[in-house]
């Protein structure tokens, strides 16, 4: 007998405008009235914290959360809520902002400092309520049950997950893009694809991660380009990117991520490489890998990213083509040009064989197994 399981307990609220509705999701929804803002300072000092502060008045914040945040960061922000005592955290931003909030709430109830967390529900206290508002159309982080933060002693991308880390809410406003540069939203686009192919094609994929799955793959390659082109003007890409990156939230966060992740998580720890970008760079050379174990999902893929073509080979390596194109044409740097070096090709093939992902990939992939399609990738590329 087969069981599935799936399991999301975040509100949702998504649309444009939908940063109004944090009144009532606060008030109604969580019955919260001390809250505390964790955003980083680009965000704060563009003006796009005033949509949160508009709505709830002057609040504390932490502002100090970088890309790949830190475990200091993280630490540093769980003392000044330790002290503040709120009831809810707000988090406006990317996945970097959005996970760690999720530490700080999670310290915020809890004793000792993040690095004592890792792994898999570690915390002996509920988490603080956390609502995420994404200002970034890439790592689903609003709907999943994972924070991320780079141990900068260890050079290592710690996974702090449990049932309990899943956002209270999420509050899902296509329009917080607009001010997102069209590098980013190529970057965190692609890595939106990636999470959608990724949960299709690894052994933990089900019937309902699928769903959201095929569906995102379907949004992401309808809409990247014209978002990435003018995000500001052609609202349908921008609310198709959106939700594209929210559904392949709910897949991967059900199903899991695979061999490119745990390359792109290698990579974040050793270089501050937007994490996208990582992924873009690895996405085809891993699928081509892939192909061998999941062929027909791999085609399955390409005709909902538009490829007509019968036969399944043939239209599964004309997907490859249309990725490296679509990696080109949006600017995502060439392997070559990433500023990645040779010599640490060796220490990212055993973190990424070390990654809790590795197993859920479609294909076994051994530390060799990485290295070797480093060095080709390096080489073509
Ligand atoms: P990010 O949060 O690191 O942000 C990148 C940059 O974009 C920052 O400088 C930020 O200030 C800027 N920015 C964000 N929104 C903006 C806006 N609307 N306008 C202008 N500038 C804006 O990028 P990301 O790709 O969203 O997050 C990456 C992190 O998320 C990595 O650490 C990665 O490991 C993690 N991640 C987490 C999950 C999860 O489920 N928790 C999943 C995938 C990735």
């Amino acid at each position: 007998m087969t069981i599935f399981r799936f399991f999301n307990p975040t509100r949702i609220i998504f649309g444009a405008g939908s940063i109004q509705e944090l009144d009532s999701v606060l008030k109604n929804d969580l019955q919260a009235v001390r809250p505390f803002l964790i955003t980083d300072t680009s965000l704060r000092r563009s003006g796009l914290c005033d949509a949160v502060l508009s709505r709830t008045g002057d609040i504390p914040l932490f502002d100090a959360v970088e890309p790949n945040p830190r475990h200091t960061t993280v630490d540093a922000g769980g003392d000044i809520v330790r002290e503040y005592k709120p009831d809810v955290i707000l988090a406006l931003g990317g996945g970097s902002v959005l996970d760690a909030a999720k530490g700080i709430a999670l310290l915020a109830t809890n004793p000792g400092f993040i690095a004592d967390y890792e792994g898999r529900a570690k915390y002996t206290r509920a988490p603080l309520p956390v609502i995420a508002i994404p200002t970034t159309c890439g790592t689903g982080s609003e709907v999943t049950w994972v924070a991320v933060i780079t141990h900068t002693g260890r050079r290592f991308k710690m996974s702090i997950k449990g049932p309990l880390l899943y956002p209270a809410a999420a509050l899902v406003d296509p329009d917080l893009l607009k001010t997102l540069p069209a590098s980013l939203i190529a970057s965190t686009g692609l890595d939106a694809l990636t999470h959608a192919v990724e949960a299709y094609t690894v052994r933990p994929a089900t019937f309902f991660t699928d769903l959201y799955a095929r569906e995102a793959i379907r949004l992401i390659f309808s809409h990247i380009e014209g978002a990435v082109a003018d995000i500001g003007r052609n609202r349908a890409d921008r609310e198709g990117l959106m939700k594209g990156s929210l559904l392949a939230g709910m897949a991967f966060g059900n199903s899991d991520v695979g061999a490119v992740h745990c390359i792109a998580e290698s990579v974040g720890s050793l270089y501050d490489m937007p994490h996208g970008t990582a992924n873009s760079i690895f996405l085809p050379y891993i699928m081509e890998f892939n192909l061998p174990a999941a062929p027909d999902r791999f085609a399955a893929i390409a005709r909902l990213a538009g490829i007509r073509e019968d036969n399944g080979d043939a239209a599964a390596r004309a997907l490859l083509a249309r990725i490296r194109e679509l990696s080109r044409k949006l600017g995502i740097p060439s392997f070559k040009d990433s500023g990645i070096l040779e010599s640490d090709f060796p220490v990212i093939a055993q973190k990424s064989f070390e990654n809790n992902s590795n197993p859920s990939n479609a294909r076994e992939m051994t530390a060799a197994d990485y290295l070797e399609i480093l060095k080709r990738a390096y080489a073509s590329s």
